[in-house]
């Protein structure tokens, strides 16, 4: 079983710890040598190489943010139709 990560901060590719080589989101196993990677989904699998890449305490902290922001988000939709809501009765 291998991970993957980044190969650099500005390129989203994802690659093999094991043999440093690309793997596409539908394949399951390293090109090279056939290990299988960890984890299976491509979205965990771009999670996993962010957490990496930022370091585990920066990337809790991203997360953080962006947690926030859709809530924020949330809040100012349902803000919004319940203004709607309040303009144009049914
Ligand atoms: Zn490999």
């Amino acid at each position: 079983m291998t991970g993957v990560r980044y190969s650099s901060p500005t390129n989203s590719t994802l690659f093999t710890d094991c043999c440093s080589v690309a793997v596409c989101d539908d394949e399951t196993c390293c090109p090279v040598c056939g290990s299988e990677v960890y984890p299976k989904d491509p979205r965990s699998r771009h999670r996993e190489a962010l957490r990496q890449q930022m370091g585990a305490g920066a990337y809790a902290e991203h997360r953080k943010r962006m947690d926030q922001l859709i809530r924020e988000d949330r809040r100012q939709n349902a803000l919004r139709e319940a203004e709607e809501r309040m303009k144009n009765p049914a």
